[in-house]
This record gives C-alpha cells, sequence and structure tokens, in this order.
C-alpha cells in the first residue's frame, strides 16, 4: 500500500485483511478501504505482492460498481477519495463467498476432473464459508440453511443479484476482447437489511482470459498468474485496468 495516500489513525482501524485494510470514519454509516499490493493465494500459503495492485482493483471495482449501479444493481460502493482508497457503506458481511462459473477452471476441474476450459450449459453458483480457519468449504442450501448464514427469502434475492451481475459482467467483458471464466462475489446487509453488493470486482476475485490470444498461459489476465507463477502479472492487472476503465468511460 502507498503510505503517501493515506494517514488514517491506528485507532481507526477496523479490520485487516489479506488485500485490503478496512477503517472507521467520523460517520458510522460510511467505512474507508484501503488496497493494498500484498497478494496471497492457497489460503495463506503463498505470499507476495503486485506492484500497483492495490490502485488497479480499487479503481477496477469502483468501476464496475459504478456501471451496476446504473444498471439498478445495489452496492457498497461511494467514491475513491485516493486511487487506493475506497469510501463504502458500513455493511454487515454474510459470510459466503459466492462463486459463478462459465467456463470450467480451478477448483471445479480439481474436485471434479472436468476439463479447464470447459463451457458449462449454464452459469454454475456455488457458496463457499468465508471463513479461512476452515479452507473456505464449499456448502451446500442445507448446510447454508443450517448454520443459519442467510434465510431462503435472502438467498433467493443473493442468487436472482448473481444472475444479474453475470449476465451483465460476461456482456461487458466480452466487449473488452475478455472472457469472464469466473469469479467471487460478496455481499453485505446494511442497516434496513437491505442486501448490497460488497467487496470487490478484480482481477483478484476473477478469473479473465484474454480473447487475442490462443495460448492457455499466455491468455490468463487474473490472478492465475501469481497463483501459478506465469510471470507478467503486473503488466496483465494494467492491462485489464486499461480495457476496463476504457470501456467504462463509452458506457458512462
Ligand atoms: P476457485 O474455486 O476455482 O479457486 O475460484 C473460483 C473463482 O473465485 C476465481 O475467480 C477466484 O479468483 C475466486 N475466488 C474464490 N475464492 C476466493 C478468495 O478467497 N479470494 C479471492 N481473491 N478470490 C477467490
Amino acid at each position: 500500500m502507498s503510505a503517501k495516500l493515506l494517514k488514517m489513525p491506528e485507532t481507526a482501524k477496523l479490520y485487516e485483511g489479506k488485500a485490503k485494510i478496512l477503517y472507521n470514519t467520523d460517520n458510522p454509516q460510511i467505512l474507508l478501504t484501503c488496497y493494498k499490493d500484498d497478494a496471497t493465494a492457497f489460503n495463506a500459503q503463498k505470499r507476495g505482492q503486485i506492484k500497483g495492485k492495490g490502485e488497479i482493483n480499487c479503481t477496477v471495482s469502483a468501476a464496475l460498481f459504478t456501471w451496476l449501479e446504473s444498471l439498478d444493481i445495489p452496492t457498497h460502493y461511494l467514491d475513491c477519495p485516493a486511487p487506493n482508497q475506497m469510501r463504502v457503506k458500513a455493511v454487515t458481511i454474510i459470510p459466503i463467498e459466492v462463486v459463478v462459473r462459465n467456463i470450467a477452471a480451478g477448483s471445479l476441474c480439481r474436485q471434479t476432473g472436468l476439463p479447464e476450459g470447459k463451457v458449462l450449459p449454464s452459469p454454475l453458483v456455488e457458496f463457499y464459508l468465508k471463513n479461512d480457519e476452515l479452507g473456505d468449504p464449499l456448502l451446500t442450501r442445507d448446510r447454508l440453511f443450517l448454520l443459519d448464514i442467510v434465510s431462503p427469502e435472502q438467498l433467493a434475492v443473493i442468487e436472482e443479484i448473481t444472475l444479474k451481475i453475470n449476465k451483465h459482467l460476461q456482456e461487458f467483458f466480452t466487449s473488452c476482447q475478455i472472457t469472464l471464466v469466473d469469479f467471487k462475489l460478496e455481499f453485505g446487509l446494511d442497516s434496513e437489511q437491505r442486501i448490497l453488493l460488497a467487496d470487490e470486482i478484480s482481477p483478484d476475485t476473477c478469473r479473465l482470459w484474454d480473447q487475442t490470444e490462443t495460448d492457455p498461459q499466455a491468455r490468463v489476465m487474473d490472478k492465475d498468474r501469481f497463483r501459478k507463477d506465469l510471470g507478467q502479472v503486473e503488466s496483465a492487472y494494467q492491462q485489464v485496468q486499461a480495457r476496463v476503465l476504457a470501456r467504462i468511460k463509452e458506457l458512462i
């Protein structure tokens, strides 16, 4: 994280995660998120830095949140006081990672034997428990209800919003000549119990394949470059940022 951009008192720190630090602000309804260059993979067993990642993930997320808001998807996004800082509405995070898959990759291939790159007949929506100690296990619907994480009504809303986001993002990334393979979303509840899209949408949380490349390694534009030691991580993130911001400018 670039220290010059942020001078927050240590007392304001609410939570430090692997990729972001969350700060309280003077307004209890608003939090400040500071995106870091720190990168982790495999439940933090692999650690490193991706230079410029904090700013890229913050600006890409801000642009996508702004655009999704314009399409009636409620998000926690407010504004960015600096390139790696985002002010967000204070929400209680629902402790599940919602993963959407359009093409088989990653843990889906490892756990099912499906070949990487297989186009799925329809988007697959999965729920993982947000719990590092347990290794973010895949949950069934019954386990979600057993753990009292969400009500059936809340889950229906989350699924509906998630599929809408997937449709919008698939079209959006295709217009950037990028294939949206899969991605992870998080949701939160505001003070009125409304479900808002939270966290981030960035090359850290999406699998993105460059449609202008055919080579299976050269096409990777996301955190898999870091996970798999493919090199040129920074330039891939920069390329995503450049294409996303250019397209957003045309749309809003
Ligand atoms: P997989 O289950 O294949 O490892 O991940 C599926 C998708 O969700 C990928 O795009 C991956 O980046 C994203 N994802 C799943 N869990 C996490 C997580 O804990 N952190 C981040 N940054 N992304 C995740």
